[in-house]
């Protein structure tokens, strides 16, 4: 059986993937630290969506910006004035929502029960209101129809606001509103402003992309999601800056590329899908979800945006500085090279914890097993979690079967024969069977058992996580098995 949100969230918390921030001080909302299995799997995703952008793609290239970035960045951008939810708060139990997600959790009733129609006609005419701001509008439709808060029950709502999203801070010694400078709420523009530092440092030619792993920030108005909606986050982007014209070629290939990714790392066909936005964000011409499977529904993962040269357009107008690039590639029907244009960007952005969730959901599996033979068999449940050995946190734990004859310092000899490879364990205490268990709950994929026959002929029992099979085999094949198991 999978997992409900809350056997997620408490299995996290008991084998250290994730704990609330500061939890000693009852936690801070939305704000989540990552333990020591937790962040071995969050690096290892962090990792793989690395290597898929720069190291398979030679015109991909990442870089590291900087948190801060001067004020008028996000004056170019558009977050200034546009990056903000509609909210509204209940009167009686003083909860504060996004307009729009009650308006969706509705639609998604409606869909549940069958209602496709009546769905559709609900999310079109928020999508519409929103993008003609009609606040008014919004709030009259949540009262239309009969939405309730989800706490109190109550439809008792406060007229729907604007509420913008950054986190801002002063920077220097003076407060003022010119040392106003805000925390990113996404790591796009530490790419769009270093475009042409990178493009040329690199000798890119278009089409080629900028990739960039980092931190991001927003005042998110939160219903409880875990770390599906963070105020403190990781994005994992990728701008890829084409000639304008060809952007809707890039979309397509990004979008399936993308998608296949999610599904080689383990998120099956059948969990995902493509969601279109019904109101597009103040930058895009086309826009799509990934969504996964959550256990609370259909959710986004990952967002592929046909961002035309809105942003370095911005950014040449407010900066003063040209943000062309000279094409010397010859056009076909002029013959002639296409010259000096803004190029266009179709962005690929995920969120590093979205996707640690997603995985985590898929991974989680309650199953029941039979254990022995005859008279003495007897089924049991078992909670494992079937991780994809490339993300797993341990890729193999090595057990000596008993502390005494040797066999503690033989088990030491194959971890420290591995260790270089892979990130090993060595358990000695408790049965074999408890030590199974406390690996299969984190997610290793192999365990090694080292007994009295491994003194006399050097092989070992691996067994397998999935499946529980063991197979006998040489100490020497170790590398080679595990190595082939983990890569991706
Ligand atoms: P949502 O509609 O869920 O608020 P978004 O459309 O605003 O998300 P984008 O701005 O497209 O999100 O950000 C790209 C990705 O960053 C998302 O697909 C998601 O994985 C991640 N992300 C965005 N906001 C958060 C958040 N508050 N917590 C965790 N991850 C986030």
């Amino acid at each position: 059986a999978e997992g409900t949100l809350a056997d997620i969230v408490s299995h996290a918390k008991e084998y250290g993937f994730v704990f609330p921030s500061s939890e000693i001080y009852d936690g801070l909302a939305a704000v989540y630290d990552y333990g020591p299995m937790g962040v071995e799997l969050k690096n290892n995703l962090k990792q793989l969506w690395w290597r898929a952008m720069t190291q398979l793609n030679q015109n991909v290239v990442g870089i590291d910006a900087a948190i801060f970035m001067h004020p008028l960045t996000w004056k170019a951008s558009g977050h200034i004035d546009g990056f903000s939810d509609p909210m509204i708060d209940n009167l009686d139990s003083k909860k504060r929502y996004r307009a729009d997600v009650l308006l969706e959790d509705k639609a998604a009733e409606y869909e549940k029960s069958g209602e496709l129609a009546r769905a559709e006609t609900l999310l079109a005419e928020m999508g519409r209101l929103l993008t003609a701001e009609d606040l008014a509008g919004v709030k009259q439709l949540i009262i239309d129809e009969k939405i309730t808060c989800p706490v109190s029950k109550t439809g008792n709502w406060t007229d729907v606001r604007q509420f913008n999203l950054m986190f801002s801070t002063q920077i220097g010694a003076v407060a003022g509103d010119s040392s106003q400078i805000y925390l990113r709420p996404e790591t796009a523009q530490g790419i769009f402003v270093n475009f042409l530092n990178v493009q040329k440092s690199a000798r890119q030619k278009v089409p080629f992309g900028i990739a960039q792993i980092g931190k991001a920030f927003r005042n998110e108005i939160v219903a409880r999601q875990f770390i599906f909606r963070m105020r403190e986050f990781e994005q994992m982007e990728m701008q890829f800056f084409v000639r304008p014209g060809t952007e809707g070629e890039w979309y397509t290939q990004w979008k399936e590329t993308r998608r296949r990714w999610h599904e080689a790392l383990g998120l099956p066909a059948d969990k995902l899908r493509f969601h279109d936005h019904e109101k597009l964000a103040h930058y895009a011409k086309a826009a799509v979800d990934i969504e996964y499977e959550f256990p609370f529904g259909f959710k986004e993962i990952e967002g592929i945006h046909s961002r035309s040269d809105f942003d370095l357009t911005q950014h040449q107008t407010l900066s003063r500085k040209k943000q062309n690039y000279f094409d010397n590639d010859l056009n076909p029907e002029t013959g002639k090279p296409y010259g000096n244009y803004v190029p266009y960007v179709v962005e690929t952005s995920v969120g590093a914890d979205r996707l640690f969730l997603a995985t985590l959901c898929q991974a989680f599996q309650e199953e029941t097993i039979v254990e022995g033979e005859g008279e003495e068999q007897k089924t049991k449940t078992r909670k494992l979690l079937r991780l994809h050995p490339a993300v797993a946190p341990v890729k193999a734990a090595i057990f000596p079967l008993v502390k005494k004859d040797g066999l503690p310092e033989k088990a030491n000899e194959i971890y420290n024969s591995l260790r270089h490879d892979f990130r090993l364990v060595v358990e000695e205490k408790d049965s074999i069977g408890t030590r199974y268990t406390r690996q299969d709950l984190i997610g290793t994929p192999f365990c090694i058992a080292v007994d009295h026959q491994t003194l006399e002929d050097n092989t070992v029992t691996v067994r397998h996580r999935d499946s529980r099979e063991q197979t006998r085999m040489p100490i020497s094949e170790l590398r080679a098995y595990i190595g082939e198991a983990v890569s991706f």
